[in-house]
Formats: C-alpha cells, structure tokens, sequence
C-alpha cells in the first residue's frame, strides 16, 4: 500500500518547521540535512538521499523509527538538545534533536 501523500505533506511541514526552529535558536548552525531511519524513509515512499527541503538532504542515520533529526554541522550541548525537543514526530512518536552522527560513549 502506497503511503497516504498527506502523511508525507505532513511530514514534509513539520521538518520544515523543526528546520526553522532550529535555526532560530541556532543561527550559527548550518542545517544540511534531515536523519530519519531507513525503515521510515521506505515507507514513506521517500529516497535517501533526496532533497527532501531545500538545501536539506534526507539521510538515514540508523535512529529511532518514528522520529526524525535536525543534522547540523554544530555540537550541541544538552541543555541545547532538550530545548529543541519540540521538534514535533513526523511518522509517530517522540521528538528528538540530534547533530550528525557521532560515535561516541554517553557521558
Ligand atoms: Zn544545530
């Protein structure tokens, strides 16, 4: 069954408004992508890799599914993160904020 368009034109706003929020609080951060996990990207009928927003590429980056992420070129502190978790679930569940991938230990 394809995914209902609206689903996507919803999702579609609602990265764009987390985008823009982001920015807001971060304007010093460049956002060049949206990280969301593979299985979502599939069944949403979306592309890895597809500029899904301008200038913002979609990536899968092995999160929770559900979700999607703000991927910017900055470091984000805590106390940063937590304040950008109303960037609202697209697919489902809970808001989340992540920089790009980093593979680190949790403090
Ligand atoms: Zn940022």
């Amino acid at each position: 069954m394809p995914p209902p368009k609206n689903k996507v034109a919803y999702l579609l706003q609602r990265m764009a408004q987390g985008v823009y929020a982001h920015d807001r609080e971060n304007p010093t951060h460049h956002t060049w992508g949206i990280g969301m996990a593979h299985f979502d990207i599939e069944r949403l009928g979306l592309e890895e890799g597809e500029e899904i927003l301008p200038g913002i590429v979609l990536q899968a980056d092995g999160g929770g599914t559900g979700q999607f992420r703000i991927l910017c070129d900055a470091d984000h502190d805590q106390e940063a993160v937590e304040e950008e978790e109303e960037v609202i679930d697209a697919v489902s569940s809970e808001p989340v904020h992540v920089t790009p991938p980093r593979i680190e230990p949790p403090l």
